[in-house]
């Protein structure tokens, strides 16, 4: 860590800091320039705190040396991580493609959507049991029945399956259900659910709070690591901006940013970062090609009907549309996209 003084300081500050740094258990080392006076602190920096000393009148600027994430950093792993979900990997050149509607609705729409996604060749089944609706008054998702239904789908097409869970007591009974629990980008700083799903062993997707910094998403990711659970996967799905244009702004400069920092794969969400199925597949081609890990699309076979996002969900067949040029790209690449195991059932 390095301690910047204000320009000309007296002796007496000088003393003090120093004083602070040793009582502190580190060792100062000064160095007087004729403009600035600058000290560097040595020392396990994870044991010394920024504001204390930010706090001292006279001292301009404190700059830690290393990351603030530390098992989320590539200091720490410098490989890519690769997990495996029921057969399904994401990282290291393999694409996790997420698909399904926003809510689970009902036995057989689901299960008419969950097939046609299979077919198209996602891997991993989406559907939210628990909602959180921006209004109290919409609907808030199916709850247990929801997991039931969408565990069903899960099992019949062979997919692992990934929900939300807002709260940490619903850890437990999402994670009875759940092959990947999603913590959505309202809760991406509820670090008690944080922890809480840290202390599974059930992998997490965590998407970017709608006004989350990248430093702040890895640092929400370390808090889920930091309980011992490794497998979690960022995703990326827009954030708040100006632009009215689009339901939020993808920012696809995370995919690298984030990769060059962090171990972690890093997935986007075209739905929810454009909420519009017209820039959905032009997006999602522009995140493979950014070198993300997957992609996250919310499909439903009659948008009208839907109970929550329909006006951004694509047609199956659309999907299936965005899937072909997915896969050439991937190949093209050199990137995997894993086939889920089951057997497709059709209905
Ligand atoms: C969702 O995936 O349906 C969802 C609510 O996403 P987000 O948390 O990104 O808004
Ligand atoms: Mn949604």
């Amino acid at each position: 860590m390095i301690i910047v003084l204000k320009p000309h300081p007296t002796p007496e500050l000088i003393g003090h800091v120093i004083e602070r740094i040793e009582a502190l258990g580190f060792t100062p080392h000064l160095s007087q320039g004729v403009a600035r006076t600058i000290i560097g602190v040595i020392g396990d920096e994870d044991k010394l705190q920024v504001e204390p000393l930010q706090a001292i009148p006279g001292v301009e600027q404190v700059v830690p040396i290393l990351k603030p994430f530390k098992l989320a950093s590539r200091e720490f792993h410098a490989d890519d991580s690769v997990f495996e979900v029921k057969g399904v990997k994401v990282g290291g050149g393999h694409l996790m493609m997420i698909a399904g509607p926003c809510a689970v609705e009902g036995e057989a729409i689901l299960m008419e959507i969950a097939a046609k996604v299979r077919d198209a060749g996602a891997n991993v089944l989406r559907g939210g049991a628990f909602k959180p609706r921006t209004s109290p008054y919409s609907f808030q998702g199916l709850g247990e029945e929801g997991l039931k239904l969408l565990r069903a789908a899960g099992e019949r097409f062979g997919m692992p399956i990934v929900t939300e869970v807002m709260d940490p007591r619903q850890v437990e009974l999402v994670g009875r259900y759940a092959d990947i629990f999603q913590v959505g980008a309202r809760n991406m700083q509820n670090f008690d659910l944080l922890k809480e799903v840290g202390k599974t062993g059930t992998p997490v997707l965590l998407k970017r709070g709608m006004s989350a910094t990248v430093k702040e998403l890895l640092m929400s990711a370390e808090y889920v690591l930091a309980q011992g659970n490794r497998r979690v996967i960022l995703c990326e799905r827009g954030i708040r901006t100006f632009e009215d244009a689009t339901r939020n702004t993808l920012d696809l400069s995370i995919v690298p940013n984030a990769k060059g920092q962090s171990h972690l794969p890093i997935i986007v969400d075209p739905s929810h970062a454009t909420g519009r199925p017209d820039l959905i597949p032009a997006m999602a081609r522009a995140a493979v090609a950014a070198g993300a890990d997957g992609v996250h699309v919310e499909v439903h076979s009659c948008p009208e009907k839907a109970l929550s996002d329909g006006p951004q969900a694509l047609l199956p067949h659309q999907y299936a549309n965005l899937m072909d040029e997915l896969r050439q790209l991937a190949e093209v690449l050199g990137k995997m996209i894993d086939a889920s195991e089951g057997v497709t059932v059709r209905c």
